[in-house]
């Protein structure tokens, strides 16, 4: 089998980067450490997040 994701969805310049971000332990909410509260808690419902890494989009500010 092969796989080729770039064929699909990916745009020019759409650049993925890896970025560590706060995963919720408790539902499917998630942050991106540049955007995580303060206290790492989740924003949706309160809970203990976990750091992981994610391939995201750059984002440009
Ligand atoms: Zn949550």
């Amino acid at each position: 089998m092969f796989f080729n994701r770039k064929a699909a969805e990916e745009k020019p310049e759409d650049i993925l980067i890896n970025l560590e971000v706060y995963a919720c332990n408790s539902c499917h909410g998630w942050m991106r450490k540049d955007f995580a509260t303060d206290d790492l808690k989740c924003p949706l419902c309160g809970n203990e997040t976990s750091m992981e890494m994610r391939e995201l989009p750059q984002i440009n500010l």
